[in-house]
């Protein structure tokens, strides 16, 4: 017997939780639940959050957490629930199996059957955001080798465990060269250890572009946090219906097994919703926790249940479909399907579907880091950048000396172009005099100089070498 933590969530929650409920404590689940309250009661009782720290407890004492849709209450103050639970419980990984169900479900792509793997708790993510300037603001994208090592060693391992034959990384490194860069160098490395598996890099716009046309090109994906954000809710609506995926939020101590889509509030209560991405979640959760069988005897009831044409209102379509039916009846038609085998669409046998047992993250010897320069980041409310550097070049001393100006990484000094347009936000880059290292009392004087000077230096950034290789970019155009 597992113990689970169960949130009923808002909108149609409820009904959708209720009836995936039925049919797994039907096919013989073992488990015990516990129930939380979680969500917009919450939230507008005061709680920020959304959730008690009472509820936290119990999450993180039973470990496994299925949970439908929330509804986040419109305005600000709010904190994506979702989000957080992601974060404070590490749930690095977020699986999203994308299948169509052809010719049941309507589909432009008949053959598709991808998986996103998602990174899901750096990039954009991290909530670290200043407004900088009268004009800037910038949110940090945070990329760690960790987080790298993670998620797409679990996307091999997953790809080994289902026997599929390929993993494809998404990324942007041709702009982003550390962060992404990072992302697909960690994936170049990790591959290596699976010769078995085809491995591939796309950069993500023509990859995303490929996978909504062609998305039976591909088997599991794997990308970093809002890449896969957005592309996983394509994967996902292109099979059919946003409404038929489940996702899993997989932890090394925690896990979390929900629908993709949301609360569904004009749907609530009229016995209309589809269960079905929430029944998704709670089969990874069954796989997970090592009820492989009665994961495997509800996936295939479910398929057999689409392919007799059983169909709730978003999916039920005049020809293809049998029979329009509720939540509730949805439920009962796959629970008279226990123990039966979809007869077209393929059946599936999960008996290595457990969960993935993954090496813990060893950290490498720390590299030769040298302090090569600093950038200093100036509000300066003028327009000529060879004004600014003018002003900054008084700050120039025997060690460092300003050697670049940016604007938005857009090289403005020297030699800029009178024709790039600058905002208040300017990125001015200190190097060496001489092709040496320069000390953090180098960069202490240049601040002290600024500020007798009325410059406004909003930030600075370091520049470090990590073992001879340049660790910052060049400005654009340099
Ligand atoms: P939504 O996914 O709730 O609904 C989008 C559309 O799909 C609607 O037309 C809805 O009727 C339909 N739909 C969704 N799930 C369905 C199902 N199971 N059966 C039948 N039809 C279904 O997205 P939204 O309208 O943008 O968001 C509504 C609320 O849900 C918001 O408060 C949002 O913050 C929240 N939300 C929560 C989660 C989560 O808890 N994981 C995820 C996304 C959105």
């Amino acid at each position: 017997m597992t113990k689970v933590t169960v949130a009923k969530g808002d909108g149609i929650g409820p009904e959708i939780m209720e009836a995936t409920l039925e049919i797994i404590l039907a096919a013989g689940a073992e488990i015990e639940i516990e129930e939380i309250e979680v969500g917009e009661k919450v939230y507008l009782a005061g709680n920020t959050s959304g959730i008690a720290r009472e509820s936290w407890d119990i999450i993180r004492k039973n470990k496994i957490f299925l949970k439908a849709p929330i509804t986040t209450p419109q305005g600000g103050g709010y904190k994506s629930l979702n989000v957080t639970t992601r974060k404070f419980l590490g749930l690095y990984s977020n699986v999203r199996p994308c299948r169509s169900l052809h010719p049941f479900v309507k589909t432009k792509h008949p053959v598709m059957d991808v998986v996103i793997v998602r990174e899901n708790e750096e990039d954009l993510y991290a909530g670290i955001e200043h407004q900088q300037t009268d004009e800037v603001v910038q949110c940090l994208k945070l990329i760690s080798r960790p987080g790298c090592e993670k998620i797409v060693r679990y996307a091999f391992e997953y790809a080994k465990q289902q026997g599929r034959k390929k993993v494809t990384c998404f990324t942007k490194d041709n702009i982003m060269k550390q962060t992404d860069g990072l992302f697909h160098k960690v994936f170049d490395e990790i591959a290596k250890e699976y010769p078995e598996i085809e491995n591939e890099h796309w950069i993500i716009d023509i990859g995303a572009a490929k996978m909504a046309d062609t998305p039976e090109a591909f088997d599991v994906i794997v990308m970093p946090n809002l890449y896969g954000d957005v592309l996983s809710d394509v994967a996902a609506q292109i099979t059919g219906s946003v409404g038929l995926a489940g996702s899993a939020n997989i932890g090394e101590e925690c896990s979390m097994f929900e629908a993709i889509h949301g609360s569904a509030p004009r749907r609530a209560g009229q016995n209309l919703a589809n269960p079905s991405g929430l029944l998704q979640g709670a089969i990874m959760m069954l796989n997970h926790i090592g009820q492989t069988a009665v994961a495997e005897k509800v996936q295939n009831a479910w398929l057999k249940t689409m392919e007799d044409g059983i169909h709730t209102y978003d999916i039920y379509k005049e020809g293809t479909s049998k029979q329009q039916v509720g939540t509730k009846e949805f439920a009962q038609a796959i629970i008279a399907n226990l123990g039966k085998q979809p007869s077209i669409l393929k059946a599936v046998s999960y008996a290595n579907n457990s969960a993935l047992n993954l090496p813990k993250y060893k950290r490498q010897a720390a590299a030769k880091k040298d302090l090569v320069g600093v950038d200093l980041f100036v509000h300066w409310a003028g327009n000529n950048p060879n004004e600014l550097a003018k002003i900054l070049h008084q700050l120039d001393n025997a060690n460092v000396s300003l050697s670049m100006i940016t604007n938005r990484g857009i090289k403005v000094y020297p030699d800029g172009f009178s024709e790039t347009f600058c905002t208040d936000h300017w990125r001015c880059r200190f190097k060496p005099s001489e092709n040496q290292g320069i000390s953090k009392n180098d960069i202490i004087e240049l601040l002290i100089g600024a500020n007798e000077m009325n410059i406004d230096i909003i930030k600075t950034e370091n520049l470090y070498n990590f073992d001879g290789i340049a660790g910052y970019s060049l400005g654009q155009g340099q």
